[in-house]
């Protein structure tokens, strides 16, 4: 487990750069700071939550901290990119115009825009010069609101990979197998039965809840089932559904055994005579 751990964290930290060094490559030419911003962690969010499904690396707190630090590793990826594309326009503009000496006006530049150097210049960069902004412009709010717009932008990022890296682990998970549980839909049923099985889930008759859903009905209510795709007779979750326009809201969910849903399949099986 720690050693998937480490390989989901250097992953994670190899597309946070990747993705970091992009939007702050693009975010010239596109103009909208934040609207980059989040979808970069977008795709970061995305892409870190596949990796821990991937390599099976369970746990909610671990998935969540980890797309946070990563959201921050990519926006200050982003900056500093934005500060080396900047730095090598200054020296560009520098040796077109031929009558100074190249090294010193970059230094110049440093100077002016930076202050000091350091391992921090981008966060100056950023709060002192703004976003950049369009075509060779930047959004210059004044130190202060740029200081809090990236600040903002940070935990914009921070969030919703956390929250993308966190939804990943929303499914049960195996330890014996080290598997993702899988979710089948046992069958459907009208709203009217919805007594009966509600009934039928909380006195845990699962013969009788087996007789009111079948695959071949159409209702708003389904059955669902998740459990460990390699060991049927271990534990799993059982699902009651309502499912509403777009909108399926969880009426029961409640930890049953392999030997319920046995029971569940052989009462539905004689009810369809297969
Ligand atoms: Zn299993």
């Amino acid at each position: 487990m720690a050693t998937r751990r480490l390989l989901v964290t250097l992953a994670g930290i190899g597309v946070a750069l990747l993705l970091g060094a992009t939007a702050g490559a693009v975010s010239e030419f596109v103009g909208l700071p934040v609207v980059v911003t989040a979808a970069m962690a977008l795709a970061l969010g995305v892409t870190v939550g596949a990796i821990i499904r991937a390599l099976r690396t369970p746990g909610a707190l671990f998935a969540s901290v980890l797309g946070g630090v990563l959201g921050v590793v990519a926006v200050g990826a982003s900056a500093i990119t934005d500060l080396a594309l900047a730095r090598s326009k200054a020296a560009t503009e520098a040796s077109a115009s031929q009558s100074q000496d190249p090294d010193a006006a970059v230094r110049r530049w440093e100077a002016e825009t930076l202050g000091e150097p350091g391992a921090s210049a981008f966060l100056r960069h950023r709060t002192r010069r703004g976003a950049p902004w369009l075509t060779g412009r930047r959004l210059d709010l004044g130190t202060a609101t740029n200081a809090v717009v990236f600040g903002v932008e940070t935990l914009l990022a921070a969030a919703i990979a956390a929250l993308l890296a966190r939804r990943a682990t929303s499914r049960s998970f195996c330890a014996r197998c080290e598997a993702w549980f899988v979710r089948d839909t046992l069958g459907r049923a009208p709203l009217g039965s919805v007594a009966t099985i509600v009934a039928a889930i909380e006195q845990r008759e699962w013969h009788r809840l087996g007789r009111r859903v079948a695959t071949s009905t159409a209702g708003p209510l389904d059955v669902a089932v998740e459990h460990c795709p390699t060991c049927p007779s271990g534990s799993a979750w059982l699902e009651l559904g309502e499912t509403e326009g777009r909108r399926r809201t969880i009426l029961r969910r409640v930890a049953v055994d392999g030997a319920a849903l046995r029971e569940m399949r052989e009462s539905q099986a004689m009810r369809t005579g297969a």
